[in-house]
């Protein structure tokens, strides 16, 4: 059994959850004596934190209080300390919390530190200190005030942009608005108090955006920004209000810094294959886009919106990364800049998988007769005009199919012909 996904714990915030992030709390506390602890807004974050910090505590761990930030804020903190802990579940819904834990250097834990947090739970050997080695926590100061600083250092110029931030109620409400104004930039708010109710879904996809393309074409903005719960990622919208899609957006950021060398996930679109840059692909989700930046690159990401400036941290940085569009935007107009660039037709989609596996899937995907299979992360066909992929979520139970291809008709064919494949072979398995 194992308690991390991709992203870390997540779970339904009740009293298992509740229980676990105590132990999580015990077993790292035990490893590392100078922890620094931020959550996100949700209204079980609070909870989740005191318990995690009476673990930390009570196994005899030194501990600073950060309070409500972002997780890239939190990353920032964290090179103070041995390790840092982020209360949230990030894109899940408002009833969902869980544990980040990261390096010092930004990074989340790697699947040996993790793998040592999840023995000491099983084995059951986690150990409060005696009495007089229990510690006390304290607060730590001015974390956002030191992230948003330190942000700054990178862009001196005043931009005089009209920026509508959309923020879903989550960590950023307190962050991005704060650093666009100190830019220069005219702020439009929506979502931005921190409730702990996501009034939108909560993570950034342009299904869940509708609100911030209406407001940003409306008010006649030059662009929109949205983050996720946790605000380690950051999507956008042009200014004729259109959401900017991932990819597009990760050549941009690519351009922007001058990177040659680029890190990104087997389900990017093969656009960014063709803009001249030497890449790398990972298997999806941004530790693993981290950990290969870690050895190379000078930028990663993943087109959810995950963007990871290295020469910054190793942490996915939303609120960096919002700064960093906006400067990209006082040069040209975002429209015409994604316009400059292909696109590909690129359809993603998901279906719910009870206990299936891909070993089961692959006879059913080899049907459809690829040139190549890949299999950095579940099982990629690569066909002359486009590629789909099939891999099991880290995050829940459900196989995602990506398909692309140079036009809608075969994107649509490469899609529907693996989904047929998935739903014959969950069909099969259920009838064995
Ligand atoms: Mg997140």
């Amino acid at each position: 059994m194992r308690l991390f996904g991709t992203s870390g714990i997540r779970g339904i915030a009740d009293n298992d959850l509740l229980q676990l992030a105590l132990k999580v709390g015990l077993a790292v506390g035990k490893v590392y004596g100078n922890v620094v602890v931020g959550c996100d807004t949700r209204t079980s974050s609070d909870a989740m934190k005191h318990s995690f910090i009476s673990g930390l505590l009570a196994a005899g761990s030194r501990c600073c209080d950060a309070g409500v930030i972002p997780t890239p804020t939190l990353a920032f903190a964290t090179r103070e300390f041995d390790a840092g802990a982020m209360i949230t579940a990030s894109h899940n819904p408002p009833e969902y919390n869980g544990m980040k834990l990261l390096n010092p250097d930004g990074s989340a834990f790697n699947s040996s530190q993790k793998r040592q947090i999840e023995e000491m739970i099983f084995n059951d050997s986690l150990t409060v200190a005696p009495w007089d080695k229990i510690q006390s926590s304290s607060i730590y100061e001015g974390a956002i005030a030191k992230h948003v600083e330190r942000t700054l250092q990178n862009f001196s110029n005043k931009f005089k942009l009209k920026v509508v931030i959309d923020c879903g109620c989550g960590a950023a409400s307190l962050v991005t608005p704060y650093l666009l104004e100190k830019l220069g930039c005219e702020v439009v708010t929506m979502n931005c108090y921190p409730s702990g109710f996501f009034p939108r879904n909560i993570e950034p996809t342009e299904a869940n955006l509708g609100d911030l393309t209406k407001a940003t074409k409306e008010s006649g903005a030059d662009l929109g920004i949205a983050h996720d719960g946790d605000a380690d990622r950051m999507m956008a919208v042009d200014d004729k209000g259109r959401f900017i899609p991932g990819d597009k957006l990760l050549v941009l950021f690519a351009r922007q810094i001058g990177a040659k060398k680029v890190v990104t996930t087997i389900d990017a679109s093969m656009i960014i294959d063709e803009m001249g840059l030497t890449v790398t692909r990972t298997r999806v989700g941004d530790n693993y886009v981290s950990e290969e930046l870690k050895k190379s690159g000078d930028f990663g990401g993943e087109p959810s919106g995950t963007w990871v400036f290295p020469t910054i941290s190793l942490c996915p940085d939303g609120v960096y990364a919002a700064a960093q569009i906006v400067t990209i935007a006082s040069k040209q107009k975002l429209s015409q800049l994604i316009d400059s660039i292909p696109h590909y037709p690129l359809l993603r989609g998901s279906i719910t998988s009870e206990g299936v596996v891909m070993s089961k899937l692959e006879p059913y995907l080899m049907a459809m007769e690829p040139l190549s299979v890949g299999n950095i992360d579940g099982i990629k066909l690569n066909f002359k005009d486009g590629w789909v992929l099939v891999r099991a979520s880290g995050t829940e139970p459900k196989i995602r199919l990506t398909a692309e291809a140079k036009s809608e008709t075969r994107a649509q064919q490469l899609y529907d012909s693996g989904l047929k494949a998935i739903k014959d072979c969950i069909k099969a398995s259920k009838e064995e």
